[in-house]
């Protein structure tokens, strides 16, 4: 099942994506999905974030590939940073290029959306917890994550955490091929399997430090490939069992 959150002539709504129709859902996907209204042709509605995190915890240095380009060494927990709920934008939506930078890279990432209030879940009943996964970009002012030793700035100006086009169900996270293409071309390419934390020990991990609200968002980490974005480029970030999400870079003047 897809999950959509949408607006159509001015209202904001949650919905069930399928073939060229949204039918809407009452109130919010957390808990049983009940229909209502008419079903509104997609071609009349935008795609907003499928969901309005309270937070989006992301995880760094998260595939074996990815630290074996660099010569890494697997690092022993996984590496927590937040991104706050400013970043998020949806599917088509623009990713503002900072003029306080120099250097902004793209990061494709699986993101798990979860489902339940969820505090202290053991591994083995993660996933009981998760609603769904989309596709994510973990946009990064790469200069500035160096010149100030930590990640809050560089990982937080408006419009760097594009998530999208929406909350796929019913899919396992285990072994998914990724992609992702800058102006058509090939730059990331591997598979979930890669991952040294696997999505139930992150969500697990994760909830040992802090509660995790429905529809609060964990960004699982990004495959080798990583580079550079500027403003007029088109990067295209698809998940197999999910979707694509689409976005632009566009300058900030
Ligand atoms: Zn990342």
């Amino acid at each position: 099942m897809r999950l959509v959150r949408f607006e159509a002539r001015g209202t904001e709504s949650y919905g069930i994506y399928i073939g060229d129709l949204v039918h809407p859902i009452a109130g919010d996907p957390f808990g049983e999905l009940v229909t209502t209204g008419e079903p509104v042709p997609t071609a009349g509605i935008r795609l907003l974030a499928p969901v309005a995190p309270s937070k989006v915890v992301a995880v760094g240095l998260n595939y074996r590939d990815h630290a074996a380009e660099f010569g890494l060494d697997i690092p022993d927990e996984p590496i927590l940073f937040i991104k706050a709920s400013n970043t998020v934008v949806g599917p088509g939506d623009s990713i503002v290029y900072p003029g306080q930078s120099e250097r902004v890279d793209y990061e494709g990432e699986l993101a798990v959306v979860m489902g339940a209030e969820t505090r202290s879940v053991p591994v083995g009943e993660a996933l009981s917890r998760v609603l769904g996964y989309t596709v994510s970009l973990d946009i990064t002012a790469r200069d500035l994550q160096v010149k100030d030793g930590q990640w809050t700035r560089a990982k937080n100006f408006d419009t760097f955490c594009p998530l999208g086009p929406w909350v796929a169900t019913g899919i396992s996270p285990d072994d998914l091929a990724m992609e992702l293409r800058l102006n058509g071309e090939l730059r990331q390419s591997s598979r979930t399997s890669q991952m040294i934390f696997d999505v139930p020990h992150l969500v697990s991990f994760i909830s040992e430090v802090m509660t995790l609200y429905p529809g609060d968002v964990i960004m699982t980490g990004t495959p080798p490939g990583v580079g550079e974005v500027s403003p007029g480029d088109a990067i295209e970030v698809s998940i197999e069992g999910i979707g694509t999400l689409s976005c632009d870079v566009v300058s900030s003047d």
